[in-house]
Parts: C-alpha cells; structure tokens; sequence
C-alpha cells in the first residue's frame, strides 16, 4: 500500500511539479478540515496553477480512479470542501489558480480564475469603480461561490452568484475543458449548460474561470439599526421601507435577540447601543447609491425615512434608531456566528422560507425547540430581507440529557420537517448541498430530479470521481 500511495505522489509530482504536491501533515491539515464542519484525511493537496495543469491533473486522477475534491477558499459551511475519512481522496486546491483578473468597464464585467478571493476581486474593481456586488462575511473564491450559489447580505438588492454570472470554463472528470466563456447579456439558445455547475458542489466539473457581471459602486454608504419589538413588526417595517425607498435599499438584516447578546459579550470592543438590553429583534438597514451626497443625501433619506416609521408605529412596534458607521454596524452583524460559537454546542440551520412566512416560521420553530428541547437557546440572525434565516441553537454540553451527536440528530429532521413541508421553505437557502445536508437532500429532492442528476452525472464523470456530494 506505502508504494502505491509513493508512486501515486511520484506521479503527480511529475505532472505538476513538486510545488504543487502537498503531503506534509502539518500542511495538509488546513485542507482536510471545513469551517465549521468536515473533517477528513487526504492522499495530498495538488494546487495546479492553471486550466491546464487542471485538465491533466483530472485525466491522470480518472485513469488512475483517484477521487477528487475541489477546495476554493474552505470558507463552505456543509463540509463539502474536505474530504472524506479514506485518507484515498486528492484535494485540489484552486488557490495557485488565482491570477487573471480582468476588468472590462465597457461590458461592465469582469473575468476571474477560479481560485481568486473575493477580496482580491473587489480590490481589483474598486479601481474601476465598479462592484462586484456579492458580500458576505468571509472570503470565498469565485469557483467556490459558483459552486454553492452565494447570496449574502446584499442580495435583496443584486441578486445572488447565479443572477450574476455571465460565463463560465469548467474542466470535466476526464480532463475535458468546457468553454462557456461567452460574456453575453443576452444568449437565448437553448438549454443553458452554465446552470448545471452554479449551486452543484463541484459535482459535475471543477469551475477553472468565470465572467461575472459587475455594477457602479456606490459612492456612498448609510447605515442604522432599529430597534423592533417582534418579527411580525420586522415584515412590516421590510414593506414599508421597500415602497418608501425603491433601490437604495441595499441590506435588511435582522438579528435576534438572543443571537445579538453573545455579540458584545465576546467582542468588547464593539459599542452595545442597548446598554444590554436588546429588543426582540435588532435591524441593521443599509442604503447605498452611485450618486454622491450632493446629488442625494442619503443620510437625511435614512434618517427622514425611519422617523416617520417611528412616528407611524403604533404599539411600541418600533423601539429605537441609532444610526452608524456601516463599518462598525456591519461588524457587529458580522460577528454573531463566532460569537455564538463561543458559547457551547452549535447545531446551524440556514434555512428560507416565503418572505411574508419568516415570522410564522421561526415563532414555529421556537416553540417546537422550547416545547422539546428546553435547555436548548434559540438564537435566529439572517437576511429577511429575502426570507433567509440562520437559525442556531445553542447549548451547554452539561446541560444536555443526551450526547450532541443524538441531539442534533433529534433537532435536525423536526425544524426542517417544519421549513420543508409545513412553510414550503428550503433545508439549505444560501450554503448549498454538502455531506453535512445529504440526508435531507436525499428526502426531500423529487425523484425526478434526482434521476435527471444521474444521468447527467453519468455522462460528465462516469466513474463518480468528483467531490463529496450525491446529486443522483
Ligand atoms: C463567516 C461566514 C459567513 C458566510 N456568510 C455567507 C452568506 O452570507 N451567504 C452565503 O451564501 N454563504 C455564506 N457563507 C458560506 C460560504 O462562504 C460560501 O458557501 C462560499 O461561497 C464558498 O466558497 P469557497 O471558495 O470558500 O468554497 P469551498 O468552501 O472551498 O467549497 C465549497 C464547495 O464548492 C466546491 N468548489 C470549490 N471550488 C470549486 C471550483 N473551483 N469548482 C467546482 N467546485 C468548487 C467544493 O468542492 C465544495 O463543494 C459564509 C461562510 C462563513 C465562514
């Protein structure tokens, strides 16, 4: 088994370089393990450095029945960018794939490897002044953001990865280079074969470059939080906000309470405008526009637009307004999710249901933890200006009757069950599919569709050589 293993890494040496053939354990571990979850053993980490080194990396690993996992920035949230526990899989890091970044101001577009970060792309635009208008807070690449379809926080306004993809080249299992690099606007022939690598895992082919649409970026930024007593109130803020404003509404985030809390907790350094007290739910809204403030002002916009909602408000609906820098507002939106990871157990769900359902959804799901789980914390943070919710339940492993492992495998299925079928919603809104979601991929993925999966996968990668996830 140890020559195969060394003529395996001899081979893929001398296809690609020693550089490029990572094996040492200290080196590998950042590889083998996810964000949050995913952790597994890798024959190697192989880092080709362009389309290429790609394809010949993939018509060596098909030949020799060597599985692949392709790994951008490891920034996924459903341990779909490590590999499995059979210390037998590749990880093919795309990140020595990172070098092209071109602008084009006239097609307002921009073409980028697959391992470029997303902050190396902003960089890049922002001397353009243009925008490439997905945000989020981590730095994910942009064959990884193909691959899981990224939304993040601005989506109420540009749309998610999938709205905003032009083009696209994809090296298939067997090394063949799909080129569907045509930067078009408008391209109605047919069957649109990009659609089948956006929000796939990487299960079909490995994303090697792409051509996103870019946007003006916006000149200035204004941000508030606002104070609300309930998510019903939360609605009907969104609403109003939306018909008084039109697009320089950018962000609808709310957090609450019970995930806003651990916020200043473990981050002292960020100023608590509740003095500890926060309301049922905390919204950080956020305007932006390409005109600059002499043209239109939008902080008078901001400040005229949620006072009148605070007048208007009757019953208490609307409990304060603090506006902000956007940098120290969003820092604080930004750092639930480690904050919550600090106070015991996690169990996350980042689940979407209708927009007019939030409210009815997680009051729903509250109670069923609170009726069955009562040591559990229902923290609730996320994006309901397009009816996406993070849903983290939180507790301390020494108050729990049962081992993690059994409860999350008790919690699992009830609140999916509950987003699923009771309020048409989705188990995965904005994190993709990966082997932490499989099960519920598998329960609640029409048979149909399943079976166009296979024959697709049938024919782009015979042997099931790609990536961690089972779409058939
Ligand atoms: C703090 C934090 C905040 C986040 N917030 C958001 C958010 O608001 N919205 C949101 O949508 N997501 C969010 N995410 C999730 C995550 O950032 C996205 O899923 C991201 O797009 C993954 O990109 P990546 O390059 O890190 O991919 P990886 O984690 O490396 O891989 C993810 C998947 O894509 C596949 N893949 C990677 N590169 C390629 C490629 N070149 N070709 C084919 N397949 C590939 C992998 O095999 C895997 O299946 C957040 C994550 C963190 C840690």
């Amino acid at each position: 088994m140890s020559t195969t293993r060394d003529e395996v890494l001899a081979s893929l040496r001398a296809l690609l370089g020693e550089g490029a053939v990572v094996v040492e354990p200290h080196e590998l571990e950042r590889y083998e393990k996810g964000w949050r979850y995913g952790r597994g053993k890798a024959l190697a980490a192989v880092r080709p450095s362009s389309t290429e080194e790609v394809s010949r990396l993939l018509r060596h690993a098909s030949a020799a029945g060597l599985r692949v996992v392709a790994q951008g920035g490891n920034t996924g949230l459903v341990g779909a960018s490590t590999p499995d526990g059979s210390g037998e899989m590749l990880v093919l890091s795309l990140e020595r794939l990172s070098r092209t970044v071109e602008v084009d101001p006239v097609d307002r577009t921009v073409t980028a490897d697959g391992g470029v970060l997303l902050s190396t792309l902003d960089a890049a635009l922002a001397g353009h002044g243009l925008l490439f208008p997905i945000d989020l807070g981590a730095d994910p690449s942009i064959g990884g953001m193909v691959a899981t379809n990224t939304g993040g926080t601005r989506l109420l306004r540009y749309g998610d990865v999938r709205q905003n993809l032009l083009g696209l080249e994809v090296v298939l299992a067997d090394g063949t280079v799909l080129d569907l690099m045509r930067p078009l606007r408008k391209n109605n022939t047919g069957f649109d074969a990009r659609q089948l690598f956006v929000g796939t895992s990487g299960a079909f082919g490995v994303v090697t470059k792409a051509v996103m649409r870019v946007v003006p970026r916006p000149v200035q930024r204004v941000t508030a939080l606002v104070g609300v007593s309930s998510g019903a109130a939360v609605l009907g803020l969104l609403a109003r906000l939306e018909t008084q404003l039109g697009e320089v509404l950018t962000a609808f985030e709310a957090i609450g309470a019970a995930a806003l809390a651990p916020v200043f907790r473990h981050q002292p350094r960020l100023r608590d405008p509740f003095g500890g007290r926060p309301p049922a739910y905390t919204v950080l809204v956020e305007l932006s526009s390409t005109l600059d403030p002499s043209r239109l002002a939008l902080d008078d916009l901001l400040e005229s637009a949620l006072g009148e909602q605070l007048e208007a408000a009757d019953g208490g609906e609307m409990t304060d307004v603090f506006p902000g820098k956007p940098s120290e507002l969003w820092e604080i939106r930004h750092g639930v999710s480690e904050s919550l990871r600090q106070e015991g157990e996690v169990l996350a769900f980042d689940i979407s249901v209708p927009r007019s359902s939030m409210a009815a959804f997680v009051d729903a799901a509250r109670e069923t933890v609170a009726a069955g789980w009562p040591f559990v914390r229902f923290c609730d943070y996320g994006h309901w200006g397009d009816g996406g919710v993070h849903v983290n339940l939180v507790w301390k492993p020494e108050d729990a009757p049962r081992p993690t492992a059994e409860l999350k495998a008790e919690l699992q299925p009830r609140l999916y069950d509950l987003a699923v079928n009771r309020f048409r919603g989705s188990y995965s809104a904005e994190h993709g599919v990966g082997p932490h979601n499989q099960a519920f991929y598998d329960l609640y993925t029409p048979e149909l569709v399943r079976e166009v999966c296979r024959l697709l996968k049938a024919r782009l990668d015979p042997a099931g050589l790609l990536g961690t996830v089972r779409l058939g």
